[in-house]
């Protein structure tokens, strides 16, 4: 997702209290941050955050946290948070590839991807968020018990994700190619922006949920 560059975003986002500024104060202690026990879930590369915005509305006991590299992006789920706050929502403007120094060891309960950036050429495979270099960052905050979802319209993308899962150490509790398509997986289904955009173009939706 790229927009163009937004004039001031930084600044905003810089003073949003809705964005977490120095995110790796808080390692260990997110709980803090909500002021309850309740469950830490990740939507790692959220973009306009629309799938979390709705998560969180849906399930008030659950806190949850946006990860998004680029501020012009992150501008538009914060535009949305100031019409009608969320006390179980933050932000956090950061590449994924920091995640270890901002969560500890099992301290995040579910990660959510959705329609990560395919990064077609090869050479650039470890970029991709399903990437085994990106699972062993995940491995290190999930608790032992805890899963990763992840949902595309990228076949290649996908196919290349469950070829990830073995070499990485992790196993497939569900996948499916056609998730809409599945009237049981479907249930409760949250659609993000561009499950949106594209399931409404006619590609199927291809998900995943994993565990090690
Ligand atoms: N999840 C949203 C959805 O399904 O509508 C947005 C999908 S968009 C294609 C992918 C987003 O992931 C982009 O906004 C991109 O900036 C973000 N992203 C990609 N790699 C990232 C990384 N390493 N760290 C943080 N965000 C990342």
């Amino acid at each position: 997702m790229r927009l163009r560059n937004i004039t001031g975003a930084r600044d905003i986002i810089a003073e949003s209290e809705y964005v977490v500024q120095e995110p790796t104060e808080y390692k260990g202690r997110w709980k803090e941050l909500f002021e309850n026990n309740g469950e830490l879930h990740i939507e790692v590369g959220m973009g306009k955050g629309k799938f979390l915005n709705e998560m969180a509305r849906r399930n008030p006991h659950i806190n949850y946290i946006g990860i998004e590299m680029y501020s012009s992006v992150l501008l538009r789920a914060l535009q949305k948070m100031e019409l009608d706050p969320l006390p179980n929502l933050r932000f956090l403007c950061i590449d994924a590839r920091i995640l270890p120094d901002v969560f500890e060891k099992g301290e995040v309960d579910h990660i959510y991807l959705n329609f990560s950036d395919p990064w077609p050429k090869d050479r650039h495979a470890k970029r991709r968020l399903p990437s085994r270099q990106f699972l062993e960052r995940f491995d290190q905050i999930l608790k032992a018990d805890g899963r990763i979802s992840f949902k595309t319209d990228n076949r290649d993308l996908f196919d290349f994700a469950v070829e990830e899962l073995e070499p990485a150490g992790w196993k497939a509790e569900v996948i499916t190619y056609d998730l809409h398509a599945d009237e049981v997986l479907c249930e409760g289904n949250v659609m993000t922006e561009y499950e949106e955009k594209f399931s409404s173009k006619g590609n199927p939706i291809c998900k995943y949920v994993i565990y090690r």
